[in-house]
């Protein structure tokens, strides 16, 4: 998602939305713990983001 994206989307949607948005993208779908921006593992119980199964 590019900046302009962001923006649009924030105008459209409201910031809260897109926070929202933006917690869930950043959500760990195991434990629901945060996922680590720039590892890329949850912090909590250090599964990857973008794993298809499991
Ligand atoms: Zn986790």
């Amino acid at each position: 998602m590019s900046m302009i994206q962001n923006l649009n989307a924030i105008k459209d949607n409201g910031i809260e939305e897109f926070i929202k948005a933006e917690n869930e993208k950043w959500k760990c779908k195991s434990c629901g713990g945060v996922i680590n921006v720039h590892k890329d593992i949850c912090s909590t119980c250090g599964k990857q983001r973008n794993t298809e199964s499991g």
